[in-house]
């Protein structure tokens, strides 16, 4: 199983809306062990579809990072079907290079989803598994979370970016932060 590369802002991928999926099958099961695998490496506590290239509704998660496995959550399709309360979560993200920013969420969320085994599982989460789970629909959605923060700070994260990028500084490992 090998590593994916993450794709990082302003790649296109990550602004497209990702399609549902139609059939689960062994190649997606593959897709997705190996996104675990690289959320574990990078490390992340979750990582959806879009930001390795693949345009497709699936997310996974571990918020456990003491026991890596014993909470991983594959989710195919994943909608939130009910949402409430309001959170403010300093969030990264392992597509957005070198940056973290505060932004607001909801409290407790319940998400539906598949399993890679065909089952529909619905999940109640709160605090950062709330967060993560709202963070990587976004993604689904075609959505960052510097699109969630103000627009003057985005356009200064972007200057930031891309002066980093004209000095060769982009491609730098920064295992700091949670990202998600
Ligand atoms: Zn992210």
């Amino acid at each position: 199983m090998a590593l994916l590369k993450i794709r990082k802002f302003p790649d296109d991928v990550l602004k497209q809306p990702a399609k549902p999926v139609a059939n689960i099958n062994g190649k997606l099961s593959g897709l997705i062990d190996s996104m675990a695998q690289t959320m574990y490496a990078a490390p992340g506590v979750g990582l959806a579809a879009p930001q390795v290239g693949e345009s497709q509704r699936v997310i996974v998660i571990d918020t456990d990072h003491e026991n890596p496995g014993k909470h991983l959550l594959k989710l195919i399709n994943p909608e939130i079907v009910e949402a409430e309360g309001k959170i403010i979560w300093e969030e990264g993200c392992l597509s957005v290079i070198d940056y973290n920013a505060d932004v607001e969420r909801s409290q407790r969320v319940l998400v539906r989803a598949w399993t890679p085994e065909e089952k529909q599982i619905e999940i109640e989460a709160d605090e950062l598994l709330a967060v993560a789970l709202q963070h990587e629909i976004d993604h689904l959605d075609g959505k960052l979370f510097i699109d969630r923060i103000s627009r003057i700070k985005r356009e200064l994260y972007k200057r930031k970016l891309n002066k980093m990028i004209k000095e060769g500084k982009a491609d730098l490992e920064r295992p700091s932060k949670v990202r998600i």
